[in-house]
């Protein structure tokens, strides 16, 4: 007999646990109201030669999650990759916010085991609807040896993507979700087919472990547009460690801000220059002369998850060349 994988099915949540009132309501439904147990009824896994164990974390949109919710997912997932009998972890999470949680543990996982996170853009109640395949596809390729050491990946719309490199990039279109590099590869017939790898270091080759995280230190992001105040800037870093400016362009600051965000860096806030482009290499002392104001740059990374590598990078030090060099490798 042929062995079995063994995967553990979390739900959390999302539009893959939505429902709407009618077929029709492809964008308008009531979204984490399914059980993890009901969305896993939907889909026929006995093709897959896996056993699969279902357990519900949380349920809620995850357009609603904190820091709380990623270190929540962070601690279980790490406890069960940790267990003889678990080979991967398949996550069933809300589309809005799914490239931080997935980026979040492609960090901090200790394991070499395939951890997938997916979510679909219509609820299981609407035509067409991505949820049944979005999923059968994730444990396809959590249960597949060749996943065995890619770190977390993000499965959607027959694509396989590393959790480094997608984001979600229209509203609703059932095609949402990009990496600037293209996907890793895709999934057929329940079989995934890689065409490449990820080249930066994740899981096994970083200093963060989800499983002994307490908490996270604040850093958020302001998005740069001509009329944005130094008022508003000032009121953000005034209570963050990390500040991620979204730029304009290739992470450019507006002039009237520039005192603003030095003054932030030199009571010790640290500054993150980034483009608001949504892809694209923010070059180091390119724009801005980073290293004369102390600031960083966030090489290829957009905003929201420059955010989770900041927070995470900020657990460790706060040397501005050993920040600058976290931006670099990861
Ligand atoms: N608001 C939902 C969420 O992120 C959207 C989705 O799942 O597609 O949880």
């Amino acid at each position: 007999m042929t062995h079995k994988a063994n995967i553990v099915v979390i739900g959390t949540g999302g539009t893959i646990a939505g429902q709407g009132k009618a077929a029709s309501n492809t964008s308008a439904y009531l979204c984490s109201v399914l059980g993890i147990d009901e969305i896993l009824a939907t889909i026929d896994p006995r093709s897959l030669a896996v056993d699969l164990r279902a357990e519900q974390l949380l349920q809620t949109g995850s357009e609603n999650f904190g820091n709380e919710q990623l270190l929540a997912i962070g601690r279980r997932v790490a406890v069960l990759l940790a267990q003889d009998d678990v080979d991967g972890v398949v996550i069933a999470h809300g589309t809005d916010t799914i490239e931080e949680t997935a980026y979040f543990l492609h960090l901090t996982l200790k394991s070499a085991k395939p951890v997938v996170v997916v979510g679909s853009m219509r609820p299981p109640s609407a035509m067409s609807s991505d949820a049944a395949l979005n999923l059968y596809d994730a444990i396809a390729v959590a249960a597949h040896p060749a996943s065995v050491g890619l770190g977390t990946l993000v499965v959607a719309n027959d694509e396989i993507h590393t959790a480094r490199d997608v984001t979600k990039g229209n509203s609703f279109k059932v095609e949402a979700f990009r990496s600037p590099y293209g996907p890793l590869g895709y999934v057929i017939e329940g079989r995934p087919r890689y065409y490449r790898h990820p080249c930066r270091a994740h899981t096994l080759a970083t200093p963060w472990s989800a499983g002994t995280l307490a908490s996270l230190p604040q850093v958020d992001i302001v998005q740069a547009y001509g009329a944005l105040e130094a008022e508003t800037v000032n009121a953000l870093a005034a209570r963050a460690n990390g500040l991620i400016f979204a730029g304009t362009g290739n992470g450019n600051v507006p002039a009237h801000l520039i005192e603003p965000l030095r003054d932030a860096a030199r009571r010790g806030v640290h500054v993150v220059r980034a483009s608001r482009t949504g892809s694209g290499i923010v070059l180091h002392n390119g724009a801005q002369p980073d290293d004369l104001y102390d600031w960083l740059s966030v090489d290829d990374q957009v905003p929201s998850k420059a955010r989770i590598l900041l927070m995470l990078a900020l657990t460790q030090s706060r040397d501005v060349q050993t920040l600058q060099a976290v931006f670099e490798r990861y």
